[in-house]
């Protein structure tokens, strides 16, 4: 028997469900196969997405936690319910997409004079304001100010885990032979207000180059394949599991 019971939908997002449990610390996240790009005007289903994107999360999780860095993950739910679930604290989530860029790439080459690739040291940091309504748009310092989302304190706090982040999963993704050329995190505040790390962390959400490969589409093991109609996307997917299992614990089960 399980030490938790799921309960009521609460939230139904692009990419996962938030399920209540019968305990009010712990909820359940799903996984689904839907897959969206710019702004959901491109939608597919990918079979084995959400399963994949569940189990590299809890991979990465673990090893944030290890390192140190707190994160709302607890455990996977066992593998009776298929894989695709994730028992996590619930957190109150700031509604800022925290973005960090190692390497130019992506919505950054449209907007600035920068050619793909080009390193970025230090990495760069943009904070856009979650609202798909209005498109996820980058802030300013300004706006920031304006929309009193965080306290000065509040914001050094969520740059310096970001960057924390950032740290740790350059180094896990280069021991296994992957580019982390920029990824998005959310971030949340506990019931007991402990800021913590929030809600996926796969290749949905991050660009992953292979080191060893030189063509500019092949390399690429992310939703840019997605994005950029390259096929292949789950089997990327697959590569970046295969790889993290290689130099991963096994995934903790929740029970
Ligand atoms: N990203 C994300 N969700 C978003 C926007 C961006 O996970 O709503 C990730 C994206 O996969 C990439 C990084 O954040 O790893 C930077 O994305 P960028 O700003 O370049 O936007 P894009 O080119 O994806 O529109």
């Amino acid at each position: 028997m399980s030490a938790y019971a799921l309960a009521s939908l609460l939230h139904e997002g692009k990419a996962k469900r938030v399920h209540a449990t019968d305990r009010p610390d712990l909820v359940a996240v799903e996984f689904k196969d839907d897959a969206t790009a710019f702004n959901a005007l491109k939608k597919a289903q990918l079979s084995g997405k959400g399963w994949h994107n569940c189990q590299i999360s809890a991979l990465l999780f673990e090893q944030l936690a290890s390192q140190d860095i707190p994160t709302h993950y607890r455990g996977l739910a066992e593998a009776e319910h298929g894989g695709n679930w994730m028992l996590v604290r619930p957190v109150r989530i700031i509604p800022i997409e925290v973005v960090i860029r190692n390497r130019a790439a992506g919505s950054l080459c449209r907007q600035m004079p920068i050619h793909a690739g080009t390193p970025l040291e230090p990495p760069l940091l943009d904070l856009y304001y979650k609202d798909d309504g209005l498109g996820d748009p980058l802030l300013t310092e300004a706006r920031l100010e304006r929309l009193a989302l965080l306290t000065a304190e509040e914001r050094a706090d969520v740059e310096r885990l970001a960057r924390e982040v950032n740290t740790a999963l350059v180094k896990v993704f280069d021991r296994v032979g992957l580019i982390l050329v920029d990824f998005k995190i959310e971030l949340g505040y506990t019931a007991d207000g402990q800021l913590v790390v929030a809600d996926e962390i796969s290749p949905d959400t991050c660009r992953l180059w292979d080191r060893a490969v030189e063509d500019v589409n092949e390399r690429i093991l992310d939703k840019d394949r997605f994005r950029q109609d390259l096929g292949g996307v789950v089997e990327a997917y697959g590569q970046v599991l295969k790889r993290l299992q290689g130099v991963c614990p096994e995934p903790l089960i929740y029970r």
